[in-house]
Order: C-alpha cells, then sequence, then structure tokens
C-alpha cells in the first residue's frame, strides 16, 4: 500500500486546496521528484549537507536536512 514516500506524502494532498495553495503545492512537487531523485542515487533519508540518517521520515518523508542543517 503506502509504502513509498511519495505515495505516503500524496495521500495527505487535500484534493479541495484552494487555487491559493497551489504555487505551494508546485514548490512540494518539486520535493517530492528530488526525494525519488535522492531514492535512487541512495541519499534519501540522511541529511545533504552531513549525511546524518535522519528520523522522523514517518511525519516528514521529503526531509532533507537535520535539524542542524535544515534551513527553513
Ligand atoms: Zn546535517
Amino acid at each position: 500500500m503506502s509504502d513509498r514516500p511519495e505515495q505516503l506524502y500524496l495521500d495527505q494532498l487535500d484534493p479541495a486546496a484552494d487555487l491559493a495553495e497551489l504555487s505551494t503545492l508546485e514548490a512540494d512537487l518539486d520535493a517530492v521528484e528530488a526525494a525519488l531523485r535522492r531514492l535512487d542515487d541512495g541519499s534519501y533519508g540522511t541529511c545533504e549537507e552531513c549525511g546524518a540518517a535522519l528520523g522522523g521520515l514517518d511525519e516528514d518523508p521529503l526531509a532533507r536536512r537535520c535539524p542542524d542543517h535544515v534551513d527553513r
């Protein structure tokens, strides 16, 4: 079932999301595609700055950086 990170993410999307959220969704789509590339190259689930294993992927399957390096 929903064992792929992008599917976990898509399951959370509200199909009735209003237009104002579209730009955010497009940015998120970029993040999904980036996550897929990271799955392909084996770097998924690790911080792209320091390579540390990331926790909390159940809550945020698109996480790319550890708490020390997250830029938001
Ligand atoms: Zn890091």
